[in-house]
């Protein structure tokens, strides 16, 4: 039995032995039950079926488990070489693990999310009713304050953190800052389409 044998043929063997004892169990099973009382019967069914599923749910953790160990690091190796973490495209200026293509789509979805929750009346940080008229939840606010605010204190932007403060400006940097006036340009202009 010192033979080697590869993955593949241990797989098939333990596939084997599992078989057999599920054979075996449910021959033991269907033996004991046919000569038990009718409270054992059941207490097989409701015990065994309990277990069953207890290992199961063992069974699917472990898996998610393993798979987000292996998807994090394949992330970080893709990181690493610069490379964007859901395809081959490398890095966007700024991001730390998209390309500019799924930097793009996720912009679009986290509009999307915004949106709703907007409507909702929910904080889209964090989910959090909103007091009100304010877009995030008090908590989040602040959050976000504090972090501007370090941003500032450093001469950064307040919105990317990457980009120097611009001239003009004491929040944005000067690629930030064309975004959010382009942003109040496409406002006024679909306000006014609307109006007409
Ligand atoms: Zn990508
Ligand atoms: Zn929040
Ligand atoms: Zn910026």
């Amino acid at each position: 039995m010192s033979e080697k044998k590869n993955i593949t043929e241990l797989k098939k063997i333990r596939d084997e032995r599992k078989r057999e004892y599920a054979f075996v169990e449910k021959m033991i099973v269907e033996a004991l039950r046919a000569k038990l009382p009718q409270k054992a019967k059941e207490l097989i069914d409701t015990e065994l079926v309990s277990a069953r599923e207890r290992l199961a749910e063992a069974d699917e953790e472990l898996k998610k488990r393993r798979f987000e160990r292996n998807r994090k690091k394949y992330q970080a190796k893709k990181r690493a070489q610069g490379l964007c973490v859901l395809c081959d495209r490398p890095l966007a200026p700024g991001s730390k693990s998209l390309c500019q293509y799924h930097v793009d789509m996720s912009k679009v979805r986290n509009e999307a999310r915004n949106e709703r929750l907007k409507k909702q009346g929910r904080c889209p940080q964090c989910g959090a009713e909103t007091a009100g008229d304010t877009i995030f939840c008090e908590n989040c606010l602040k959050k976000r304050n504090d972090k501007s605010n370090e941003r500032r204190a450093q001469g950064l932007c307040a919105t990317c953190g990457i980009r120097p403060l611009a001239e003009t400006s004491t929040w944005y940097c000067e690629v930030c800052l064309e975004k959010s006036r382009k942003r109040t340009r496409d406002r006024y202009h679909a306000k006014k389409m609307e109006e007409e």
